[in-house]
């Protein structure tokens, strides 16, 4: 039998059907389209728990998915093989003319997508890659000589300026789908075949009403109350389009998209200096000695430091695999200052929690927390949790919510703040000057 003619999409962090760049050019280009995925032991071997939120949450939107594709007459193809070993299949399966897939900036997502286009290269097969996860990438916005911007104030202004000067983007992939390969149902890898579990999520609804998104500046800052939209996850793995979050808040509210051009910043920094993974971006700070206390780590981690706000917060992580953007900041101050542990450790820690982990946004903002980041809060600036817990939450009702014990059994701070505070400005500034 003839092996049948057809395109490829593979899709990563982008799991939708709708407004989806490389599915719309490649529902376009005239060869029935079969969507991939690829369950890639690189990055789930990295994952220590087997019971991965992140993972069970892919799984699920990949079931929907199916489903979807299934009452279109197709299906969705999965893999669990290295990239390169699953295209060595698909090319024995399919006579592949083209293979669509969006950019994404991580160091290793460019490795892996150059490895793919050198193997289909080899084979006579086109590779065509479409920008999708941002309104504006790698050198779309950067200074008048042409270098990128490292601080986030003319970024946005410039960002901001290029796109209320052009018109409304959309990629009509959902009109399109009659053009995916009809064929029968192919069963999708189950979770124990990749070795891991089904995770509990928790309720993961964005938020996205009007009156939410009109009224986030005055909200947002308060963690006991549901004043941001919860879209992290969503956009992480894009089963929401950019482009229709951007069209929202244009229209409703100016602090809601600088988050969002917060987001495309630092992903245009990692682009561009893909050092920062392991690196300060500013390199004197990487001076600072850290005291890396094992013991205290582990009491941050489990949210027993005695400081109520910082304890919320990290337990609400543990149970939930999200935290406030108010409490993000707190808890990394305090790591960093208080402990004076490498702001390394907690983004590692982060990175293995948190349900909306990306590698840009947090890597750019636990820089920013330490001091050493591309536009981050001076040295010296050291958050005072106990005035951040009287600012953010007077009433205490999220302290409450996560920290059972608190009033009455509650520890005692681990460190004393005046102490840490005058000790961080010791060490920074011997690092520094
Ligand atoms: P909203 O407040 O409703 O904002 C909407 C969207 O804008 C977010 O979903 C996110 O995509 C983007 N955004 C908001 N704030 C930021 C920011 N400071 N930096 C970059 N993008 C932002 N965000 C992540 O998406 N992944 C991470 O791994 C991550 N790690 C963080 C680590 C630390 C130490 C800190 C202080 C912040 C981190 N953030 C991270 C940013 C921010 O805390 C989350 O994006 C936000 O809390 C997610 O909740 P939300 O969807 O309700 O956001």
């Amino acid at each position: 039998m003839p092996k049948p003619t057809i395109n490829i999409c593979w899709i990563r962090r982008d799991l939708r059907l709708h407004d989806h760049h490389a599915l719309h050019r490649a529902l376009q280009a005239n060869r029935p389209v079969l969507i991939v995925f690829i369950f890639d032991p690189h990055i789930l071997s990295q994952l220590s728990d087997k019971k991965d939120r992140r993972v069970t949450f892919i799984h699920h939107t990949l079931s929907q998915l199916q489903r979807k594709l299934f009452a279109l007459g197709s299906t969705l193809f999965t893999v669990y093989a290295t990239p390169l070993q699953a295209f060595q299949q698909l090319v024995e399966k399919y006579d592949i003319e083209n293979v669509f897939i969006n950019h994404d900036y991580e160091p290793y997502a460019i490795a892996r997508d150059e490895q793919i286009k050198d193997f289909l290269a080899s084979k006579n097969i086109g590779f065509h890659t479409f920008k999708d996860q941002v309104i504006f990438e790698k050198s779309e916005v950067v200074k008048s000589d042409g270098t990128p911007y490292t601080v986030f104030t003319p970024y946005s202004r410039r960002w901001k300026a290029r796109y209320f000067s052009q018109s409304n983007q959309h990629y009509n992939s959902e009109d399109q789908l009659v053009n995916l390969l009809q064929m029968v149902p192919i069963p999708l890898i189950n979770l124990e075949e990749i070795g891991f579990e089904e995770a509990t999520l928790p309720p993961l609804l964005p938020l996205l009403s009007r009156e939410l998104i009109e009224g986030y500046q005055h909200t947002r800052d308060l963690p006991s109350t549901e004043g941001t939209s919860r879209v992290g996850v969503y956009l992480r793995f894009g089963l929401m389009s950019v482009r229709e979050l951007v069209r929202l808040a244009k229209q409703h509210s100016e602090a809601w998209l600088n988050e969002l051009i917060w987001r495309e910043f630092f992903m245009m920094i990692l682009y561009h200096f893909p050092r920062v993974t392991d690196q300060s971006f500013k390199i004197q700070y990487d001076r600072i000695l850290w005291r890396n206390d094992e013991e205290e780590f582990e009491m941050w981690c489990k949210g027993q430091t005695g400081y109520p706000i910082v304890d919320a917060g990290m337990r609400q992580l543990n149970e939930t695999g999200w935290m406030h953007n108010r409490v993000r900041m707190i808890v990394a101050s305090f790591l960093v200052k208080h402990l004076l542990i490498d702001w390394r450790w907690g983004e590692a820690y982060f990175a293995e929690k948190l349900l909306d982990y990306d590698l840009a946004s947090n890597n750019g903002n636990w820089q920013w927390a330490a001091g050493g980041g591309c536009d981050a809060a001076p040295y010296f600036r050291i958050f005072n949790p106990w005035t951040q817990a009287k600012k953010f939450d007077p009433q205490e009702a999220y302290v409450k919510k996560w920290v059972k014990e608190y009033p009455q059994a509650y520890a005692f701070p681990m460190v004393d703040h005046d102490f840490a505070r005058k000790r961080a400005l010791e060490i920074y500034k011997k690092a520094l000057i």
